[in-house]
């Protein structure tokens, strides 16, 4: 069992944070897997049944084969929380950008 810095609440804040980077064109990685696959059209890409955010297609059929089996992914193992747990999430530090 992994040890928990943030609470699903609180990535799921985060990540809905970052869908409005997404829609103001942040599309460099998908913010489940961190890969850079994500469509230049925002509305392109998958809306996430975990979290109100964009994900890239894989992770969008991942993540409804996953809703089938019952099993989602937690949310602690998504790519965007392993960058808050190093503060170098996009939303960590907003005004940089
Ligand atoms: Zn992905």
């Amino acid at each position: 069992m992994k040890n928990r810095v943030f609470s699903d609440d609180e990535i799921k804040a985060a990540l809905a944070e970052f869908k409005k980077m997404q829609i103001d064109g942040d599309l460099s990685f998908c913010p489940r897997c961190g890969e850079k696959r994500m469509r230049s059209v925002v509305t392109h890409n998958c809306l996430s049944r975990q979290a109100d955010v964009y994900v890239c297609e894989v992770c969008g059929a991942e993540e409804a084969i996953y809703a089938m089996k019952g099993c989602p992914l937690p949310l602690d193992y998504w790519h965007y929380t392993g960058l808050m747990e190093m503060r170098q999430a996009p939303t960590d530090n907003p005004a940089a950008k």
